[in-house]
């Protein structure tokens, strides 16, 4: 398995496959969306497929598809099917706004999607649409319960917390009392704000504050005196063995007697980076070590024009270029729908 200069194994690619999206979170993308590039700058199936077989032969196991939306690409079941094939692949995961799953999870869980991540900004159909910009909170609700009745597993609810909009945990740790649904709160990043390339700002998180920034000991605490509140009692910490498989980045809790879990992804007040064990491959071929680095890799153009063996080498040296954390950076040139969260 690939190993980086600080001793962290990296066994995990996320792939965005679209840069394109049906909905326009108000902390990740401008309400007018992004240019759309042309079909040429994008990997196709079958170039994604070989970049894959290279990074699974360097110790890649596991891969995420992601986006912008990752299920408006047309063919994306078909996609799954043949990352689930390659050699060396042990999982492939989804994380998604969860608006056209309830139509899709069913071919997507046979094609071979085990995990999916559903995003769900509010449980409020006023606040969720405002949050999204049009999106139907009934959506990814049938989405959600599709992703369950067709065995994902686990199926985790992602929520990033704005002040400006208001969002209760208590509403959405209780999602997590009688279902397996594991839900995240995720700190509002600064991913896309501003950038060295000095682009104006749009909208997305190019808005991001510090004052809108929800720190998850804030989450923690609110949960714990609602609960017992509520008579739930105090939340208790699930030892990293116990939480739903594919933790990454999350620190999971849950209320007694819960059928899930509630976890919190503190990419800002704790930095996440030592055991960050990832890479991310951009819809335009790009290949990046850390989220909030700029530095790239043109992954590309050695797919287009190299070997495998140049392509195992790529993978090797983006492992080895890792940054030892984000050093709370602020701004990216590009946004977190172009990147893939
Ligand atoms: N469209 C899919 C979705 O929303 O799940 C996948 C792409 S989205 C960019 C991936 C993840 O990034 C989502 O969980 C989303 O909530 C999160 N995200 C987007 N903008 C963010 C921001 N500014 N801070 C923290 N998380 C963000
Ligand atoms: Fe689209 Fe996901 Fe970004 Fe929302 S967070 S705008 S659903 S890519």
């Amino acid at each position: 398995m690939a190993t980086d200069s600080y001793g962290r194994r990296v066994d995990y690619l996320r792939i965005s496959v679209t840069e394109r999206c049906n909905l326009r979170c108000v902390y990740c993308m401008p309400a007018g969306g992004l240019p759309v590039r042309e079909r040429s700058e994008l990997l196709s199936f079958e170039e994604i497929e070989l970049f894959v077989r290279a990074a699974a032969r360097e110790g890649i196991s596991r891969i995420r598809l992601t986006g912008g939306e990752p299920l408006v690409r047309k063919g994306i079941v078909e996609l799954v099917r043949r990352l689930r094939a390659v050699p060396g692949i042990e999982s492939v995961a989804l994380t998604t706004n969860g608006s056209l799953l309830a139509r899709m999870a069913a071919d997507l869980a046979s094609a071979g999607v085990d995990r999916v991540n559903v995003s769900l900004v509010s449980l409020d159909p006023a606040v969720y649409s405002l949050a999204t910009r049009g999106g139907r909170l009934e959506d990814a609700l049938t989405g959600i319960d599709a992703a369950l009745e067709a065995g994902m597993a686990p199926v985790k609810i992602n929520v990033v917390l704005m002040r400006s909009l208001g969002q209760d945990p208590m509403t959405f740790a209780r999602l997590t009392l009688d279902r397996p649904l594991h839900v995240r709160f995720i700190e509002y990043m600064p991913v896309g704000a501003g950038g060295e390339d000095g682009c104006d700002p749009v909208g997305g998180s190019d808005d991001w504050t510090q004052a809108d920034r929800v720190a998850n000991d804030e989450v923690l605490a609110r949960l714990d005196s609602d609960g017992a509140g509520a008579g739930l009692g105090p939340l208790k910490v699930v030892d990293p063995g116990d939480g739903p498989p594919g933790s990454g980045p999350a620190r999971y809790y849950r209320f007694d007697g819960a059928a899930g879990t509630v976890g919190v992804i503190s990419a800002m007040s704790h930095m996440f980076c030592a055991d960050c064990n990832r890479l991310r491959l951009t819809a335009d071929g790009r290949l990046r070590t850390c989220l909030f680095s700029d530095d790239e890799i043109d992954a590309r153009r050695v797919i287009r024009e190299g070997s495998g063996a140049d392509l195992r080498a790529l993978v090797l040296a983006a492992v080895a270029a890792k940054p030892e954390s984000h050093a709370m950076r602020v701004g990216t040139i590009r946004r977190m729908s172009q990147v893939g969260g």
